[in-house]
């Protein structure tokens, strides 16, 4: 499990990424944030394929079709950028380790 911290320079909340690995795609995140757009995804587990979403561009990607669905102006809001950046953070400390 790692944790990951950092601020949305729209919302100007902190946002933090609890990532863990599940095997070799698999990624179980959580997040906690103020923010209240961020509200109804905070606290619950969430599965993504985490190199899909590294990968994937914003318009294909499912963590961004989840943000969307809950937050206003997520154009311009960081979230996104911020829990992609984990998940790929994530990613390279599991492949570094196994
Ligand atoms: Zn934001």
């Amino acid at each position: 499990m790692c944790k990951y911290a950092s601020r949305c320079s729209l919302c100007n909340r902190t946002l933090e990424v609890q990532a863990q690995q599940q095997d070799m795609n698999i990624v179980k995140i959580k997040i906690s944030s103020d923010c209240p757009n961020l509200e109804p995804l905070v606290n619950r587990t969430i599965c993504l394929d985490a190199i899909y979403e590294v990968i994937a561009p914003k318009e294909r990607s499912l963590l961004y079709e989840l943000l969307k669905h809950c937050h206003q102006q997520i154009e311009s809001c960081t979230a996104y950028d911020i829990i992609k950046d984990s998940i790929g953070q994530n990613l390279g400390r599991y492949y570094e380790l196994v």
